[in-house]
């Protein structure tokens, strides 16, 4: 902090910044006492702007003590309901890899036992390298969604038959008879004729079997799991329990002429509280969910089924802070900001889901953090798109002023889902540097990219 910054006391910095916050997912951050941006994983503490000054910016800060802690906790509250609810049904937690696919996710999770969910033939593979490596136990399940290519469709085939508990889902009706002669478990997925609260248009929704296909399927022995996935995001509680009560209608019908069908896959989108608001949780929903499953069960006077979530956002995003330096200010005549702080690094590229679907994020300076000279403003990248901006959608981030000579860091959180498989090189910007903070110690997971690696991704292979 530099000199002549006017502090007033007693103001309680970490609630204005909306850390240190359970149902905000930011337990484990806090503020240093020279206003810096922590992250405290036990004993040990990382002072984020000590990190960005260190390896640069922009950077992306991974923290598996994070997704090892919401995983187990997850585990942790369906595991207890069931034993509360005398629910019969087991639990598993299928990880959806599409979330996000890198290695620093990936072992953490597997470690604190998740089973996979994977969408693609290269997914997969990932898979099978996990699995020739013994980096898993024998017994993880391998669900394979999404349409099915002939790779996709060899790779299983080829998994199965090394032992793999590997269980395609049968996404389209050109699935079906291909899929019945297969020589282990196999799935389906139900397009369900409802639509949840979520930004997803299911009006048009290509995915799965419809309703009608699969009441009206041929009988096949290996059919042993009933897939949905209503889209991420979900606002409300209400739209996954209503979710939940319409495709158990289909389940109950199905297990007549089914009545190997033992599991019931309600696959992914529950929501993370990007905007710091009031939101539902896990314990919450968990505890309704086997409720629910065991009231309509008992009704319909079949075995409980095993409760199979595919919850990807929720666990990764948190595990997850970017952070970029402030390079220019702007100021803007008429706005509900003051000024623009352009930063060194691109929403447009590295956070894509900010232009495409209007992703709103919890964004805090992750240095000048008691500063009581604040300011209204926007974000903008440094491409040279018009697009390449965060705006809060059209209202204002609040920074601390930014002082003649001072360095001004943006952290933006909850960035662990998606953003990094969407990620893109516009303008040739290189994307942030990735590391990897835990247990007490910061391991680099990607450097930065040069010039020369960036040009040669489109073709210029050392040119004179
Ligand atoms: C994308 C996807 C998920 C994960 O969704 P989240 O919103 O991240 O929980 C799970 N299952 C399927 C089939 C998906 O397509």
């Amino acid at each position: 902090m530099a000199k002549g910054k006017k502090i007033k006391k007693g103001k309680n910095w970490k609630k204005f910044w909306k850390l240190g916050i359970d149902e905000f997912n930011t337990q484990f951050f806090g503020i240093s006492k020279d206003g810096a941006m922590t992250m405290t994983e036990g004993h040990h503490v990382y002072n984020v702007a000590d990190l960005a000054k260190k390896y640069g910016t922009p950077l992306q800060v991974i923290f598996p003590s994070i997704i090892e802690f919401r995983l187990k906790d997850l585990i942790g509250y369906f595991n207890a309901y069931i034993k509360i609810y005398g629910y019969k049904g087991k639990f598993f937690y299928h990880y959806p890899m599409k979330v996000n696919q890198n290695k620093e996710f990936i072992l953490p999770l597997l470690s604190e036992g998740a089973n996979l969910e994977v969408t693609s033939a290269n997914e997969l593979w990932i898979v099978k390298k996990l699995w020739e490596g013994e980096k898993f136990h024998t017994k993880l399940r391998v669900l394979c969604n999404g349409p099915k290519s002939d790779p996709y469709l060899d790779l299983i085939e080829e998994l199965r038959s090394k032992g793999m508990n590997i269980v395609p889902i049968i996404e389209g009706p050109e699935e079906i008879e291909r899929l019945s002669k297969y020589k282990g478990d196999i799935g389906l997925r139900v397009d369900l004729n409802i639509k949840a609260d979520t930004h997803w248009d299911k009006k048009f929704d290509r995915f799965g079997l419809s309703e009608k296909e699969v009441l009206d399927l041929p009988k096949m022995k290996n059919l042993k799991m009933m897939h949905y996935h209503l889209g991420s995001q979900i606002k409300t509680q209400k739209s996954i329990l209503d979710g939940l009560k319409h495709a158990f209608s289909i389940y109950a019908e199905l297990t007549k002429t089914h009545p190997n069908l033992e599991t019931l896959d309600i696959g992914g989108g529950f929501g993370v509280p990007y905007e710091k608001k009031k939101f539902y949780t896990a314990k919450g929903v968990s505890s309704k969910i086997i409720k629910l499953l065991k009231h309509l069960s008992d009704k319909a006077g079949i075995r409980h089924p095993n409760l199979a979530i595919e919850w990807g956002q929720y666990i990764v995003a948190p595990s997850q802070v970017t952070i970029y330096k402030v390079i220019s200010e702007k100021n803007i005549p008429k706005a509900n900001a003051k000024a623009w702080y352009i930063v060194d690094g691109s929403f447009m590229n590295d956070l894509k889901d900010t232009w495409a679907i209007h992703q709103k994020w919890h964004v805090v300076p992750a240095n000048n953090m008691t500063s009581n000279k604040t300011k209204r403003v926007w974000l903008a990248g440094s491409t040279c798109d018009s697009d390449d901006k965060y705006t809060e959608g059209g209202n204002y981030i609040m920074m601390p002023q930014i002082e003649e000579g001072d360095t001004q860091l943006v952290a933006i959180l909850d960035t662990g889902a998606y953003q990094d498989a969407l990620a893109s090189r516009h303008c040739l910007l290189a994307p942030p540097v990735k590391i990897v903070a835990q247990d007490g110690t910061i391991k680099i997971a990607r450097k930065r990219e040069s010039s020369e690696s960036i040009a040669k991704l489109f073709g210029w292979n050392g040119e004179k």
